[in-house]
């Protein structure tokens, strides 16, 4: 297993050429030079990760061809008892030698020889096992078997070896290595198992399932079989049960068929779909600064094809089968054998489509597989012929070259998915977190009202008490005053009538005086003691007035604390907003992307030469014409899908965003969306002709200027919508921007946009009134060829107009427009300008003016 050379085809008596080093260690080793020939880049498939990097992702990868020579069987030691085998090997120097008589033998090299004494583990790890690897590293793979009848085909790839485990075949040893290397979290392995009998695919897991067609993949030539059953593989037994029943179908369905399984191919297909982490495949957010992983996904596929006996080839017509079935059993063996012949011999063509088979095959020979074949041979003199025309076989084989691809691609599917979970639940913990703040807020607000209530009900209810006291208190002190007045009333009347009238003396007096001071000091007592009454009276009513300020201010806080938490759930609310904004950025993003990688998986289909084209690109009018080709139809759709869920008013609202990036992306989005004609109807309706028309005037990117202008430029293009941005000042705006342009790219989207509204008959004068030819003229100081052949292009649709109106609609010839703002010694300058697209305009513009009485005076 170490490094060899091979020639390739040599006879005892020829002389064979080098090939390159292989190395079946492991695949990783496997790097041969890439051919510079045309011939090795036959055929490749699309799809594949950094889709601008041409083909340098693909290796030149020549199919490997080992023979093995079966041990001779019972019948054959006693029949070819005295004769030697019709081979002898050389396994060291890698040589076959096929005897052709006695004295004279034709030797062959090939990549690998197998003696009768090989065991079936080192077939495995010669043949099989680089393919194998190949196929975990994200290649697809085939290992084929092909020889005549009982030679050992079905025992090199199908054996079970439940028995003897030394003796299992390539199946399943390959799948026990698959299984092995790759990790059951992320990546996952299914298998089909049919077989081709007659042009027709039978299912061998079930087998009722007869008639299953062959789909091709237009965009990359990938072939499939969406009728066939597909089964999981999650461990070994599983599998070792699934080949079994395949076994037993095969058996079953050919003795039904009436034939044996030597005239079916059976072919086992591994669905092999791992998972790549921490690649460079982020798309970085900046508004959010986070990243998104498009994650990637390898899926690689390994075909083993344990053919039909090749000897049917040659004799067909036998076993009592008609010819035109015989030819049907045969159709496929030999169409290969015709494929095979074309990709050695370099044929400009290869017939693929001729059968079943060489089109489930397409990938494996001349395709982007690594390949390798097992050629089988007997040992018996009696089937020299066979036995040498399998060998020539191998040989033409071994001169295809295949083109190896990694077969990744970004899992944009499942990005957008993950992105949809995640705006899910931010969605429902917006609204939890809203739905909780309101509830709050209510049991506040309830709490507060029930407080101050209360508040106010104690107040009224002691205040009432108390008036009821002092007015109690005031009735009992009156009554007690009245009472003692009375008294006091009656105690003098008595005196009075008891001393008479006249002689009042001095005792009397004072006696008088004694008592009435006496009364005196019992009434201040009661005032005072009424005064202290009241005096507590109004100190209660102070507390119960405190009380109140105090509840009063308990209020104020509370009605703070809910306005607090209303501003909390605005600012929620914002939070909100601006989260989807960003989603809406995060999706506008991804369109972008999509459409991106659409734009450049066309290129690429187209004949990528290399260049990335930008998304600008679609905003030149001429590639607007462009019919879409069939091959992008399935991005196209997904983006319109993603545009559509997305919104074209949130796009365009995006025009107005804060962050300048974002600014960017949009304008890019609605640029790429101009530039089909079924989406300008809808951005115009959105406003977007005047949202583009309001960025060339508030912002100073000159991206945005670019790329806006080249969007009004494919908006232009229609009737309704010169006379819009005409009427909304499109003239000024256009002319602004070009006269602060740097990049004469910039420069063309306007010459373009102008040239566009020159073609307008009705815009003719007011164009005019509005500087647009001095617009035009202004910009060819740049003097970039784009550019004037736009500046070309408008003045030859004016001078057309101007033309059409001296014809139609009988104006007088007079001095042109365009004469009077200057720009005849320009065009006659350039009537011989090298490019042809700006001498063609020019060329035109001077037919029409000719029309002009006054031209020819001019000149
Ligand atoms: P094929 O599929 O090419 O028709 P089989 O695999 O059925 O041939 O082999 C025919 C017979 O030869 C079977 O009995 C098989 O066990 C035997 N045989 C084939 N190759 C070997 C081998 N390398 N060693 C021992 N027996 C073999
Ligand atoms: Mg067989």
């Amino acid at each position: 297993m170490s490094s060899f050379s091979y020639r390739n085809g040599i006879t005892s008596k020829g002389v064979g050429m080098k090939l390159d080093n292989y190395s079946s260690k492991s695949s990783s080793s496997f790097k041969s030079k890439v051919q510079s020939t045309g011939s090795s880049i036959r055929r490749s498939s699309t799809g594949s990760v950094g889709g601008g990097s041409k083909d340098d992702s693909a290796v030149s990868g020549r199919v490997r061809v080992a023979v093995r020579l079966r041990p001779r069987n019972a019948e054959e030691m006693v029949a070819d008892a005295d004769f030697a085998d019709c081979v002898e090997l050389q396994p060291e120097l890698k040589r076959l030698k096929i005897r052709k008589n006695n004295w004279d033998s034709d030797t062959y090299e090939f990549d690998e020889v197998l003696t009768e004494f090989a065991s079936q583990k080192r077939v495995y790890e010669v043949v099989a096992k680089p393919v194998v690897e190949s196929v975990l590293d994200g290649y697809n793979g085939t290992i084929m078997a092909y020889g005549q009848t009982g030679t050992g085909k079905t025992y090199t790839l199908g054996r079970l070896g439940e028995e003897d485990t030394a003796g299992r075949g390539i199946m399943v040893r390959a799948l026990e290595n698959i299984l092995a290397e790759i990790s059951h979290e992320t990546d996952a392995v299914s298998v089909s198992y049919f077989q081709l009998y007659m042009e027709t695919v039978q299912d061998l897991i079930d087998p009722a399932n007869d008639n299953i067609s062959i789909v091709e993949d237009p965009r990359n030539g990938d072939v499939s079989l969406p009728g066939v059953t597909l089964v999981e593989i999650r461990d070994q037994k599983s599998f070792v049960e699934l080949l079994r029943i395949g076994e037993a179908n095969r058996f079953a369905a050919n003795t039904k068929l009436n034939t044996e399984s030597s005239r079916s191919h059976a072919i086992l297909m591994v669905h092999l779909k791992r998972s790549i982490k921490g690649r460079n495949s982020s798309l970085s957010t900046e508004s959010t600064g986070k990243t998104l992983k498009a994650p990637i996904v390898r899926k690689s596929k390994l075909v083993i094809v344990d053919l039909a006996g090749s000897e049917r080839v040659e004799k067909s017509g036998s076993e009592g089968h008609t010819f035109e079935e015989a030819k049907s059993i045969n159709l496929s063996l030999s169409a290969l054998g015709k494929c095979i012949n074309a990709l050695a011999e370099n044929s400009a063509h290869v017939p693929v489509r001729d059968s079943k088979l060489t089109r489930l095959l397409r990938d494996s020979f001349g395709g982007t597989a690594r390949t390798s074949l097992i050629i089988t041979v007997g040992p018996s003199p009696r089937h020299r012929g066979e036995t040498s025309s399998t060998i020539m076989f191998g040989q033409r084989a071994m001169k295809v070259e295949n083109m190896l691809k990694i077969k990744e691609e970004f899992d944009y599917k499942s990005l957008s998915r993950k992105l949809d979970v995640q705006l899910d639940k931010l969605v429902a913990e917006h609204e939890r977190q809203q739905k909780a703040f309101q509830d709050e807020v209510e049991r506040m607000a309830l709490e507060a009202q029930k407080r101050v209530a209360d508040a106010e009900r104690n107040y009224a209810d002691a205040l009432e008490e108390e008036k009821l006291k002092c007015q109690k208190d005031y009735a009992e002190s009156i009554k007690i005053l009245e009472e003692q007045w009375a008294e006091k009333q009656e105690k003098h009347g008595q005196r009075k009538v008891k001393f008479g009238p006249v002689d009042d003396g001095i005792d009397q007096k004072s006696n008088s005086e004694l008592s009435t001071s006496g009364e005196v000091a019992k009434i201040k007592k009661i005032l005072q003691n009424e005064i202290l009454l009241r005096k507590a009276a109004e100190a209660e009513v102070n507390n119960l007035r405190n009380q109140l300020t105090q509840w009063k201010k308990t209020e104020a806080a509370r009605n703070d604390e809910i306005s607090q938490l209303h501003k909390l759930v605005e600012d929620e609310a914002h939070q909100k907003a601006r989260l989807e904004e960003e989603i809406a950025i995060l999706r506008s993003q991804l369109l972008q992307i999509s459409f991106e990688a659409d734009q450049t998986r066309r290129n690429l289909d187209i004949g990528g030469n290399g260049e990335l084209s930008g998304s600008l690109d679609s905003l030149i009018p001429q590639v607007k014409h462009q019919q879409p080709r069939d091959s992008g139809d399935g991005e196209k759709a997904s983006m319109v899908k993603l545009f559509e869920q997305v919104g074209l008013h949130k796009i365009l609202s995006l025009l107005e965003a804060d962050d300048a990036d974002v600014r960017i992306h949009a304008v890019k989005v609605v640029a790429n969306l101009a530039a089909e004609e079924t989406n300008q109807e809808k951005i115009v309706e959105a406003g977007g002709l005047t949202s583009l028309l309001t960025l060339l005037r508030s912002s100073n990117d000159e991206t945005i200027h670019r790329v806006a202008a080249g969007a009004i430029a494919n908006l232009a293009m229609n009737e309704t919508n010169q006379e819009l941005i005409m009427s909304q000042g499109g003239i000024s705006l256009l002319s602004f921007t070009a006269a602060n342009a740097e990049d004469p790219q910039t420069l063309r989207m306007v010459a373009g946009a102008i040239a566009n509204l020159c073609g307008n008959d009705k815009l003719q004068v007011k164009l005019r009134a509005e500087g647009g030819i001095m617009a035009l003229l202004g910009m060819v100081s740049c003097r970039h060829p784009d550019v004037l052949a736009q500046v070309a292009r408008g003045i030859a649709n004016f001078a057309k107009c101007e033309s059409r109106a001296i014809s139609t609609q009988g104006i007088k010839a007079g001095k042109s427009l365009l004469i009077e703002d200057g720009a005849l010694p320009w065009i006659v300058q350039n009537a011989n300008n090298e490019a042809s697209q700006i001498r063609r305009h020019i060329e035109l513009a001077l037919c029409h003016l000719a029309q002009h009485g006054t031209f020819y005076s001019t000149l």
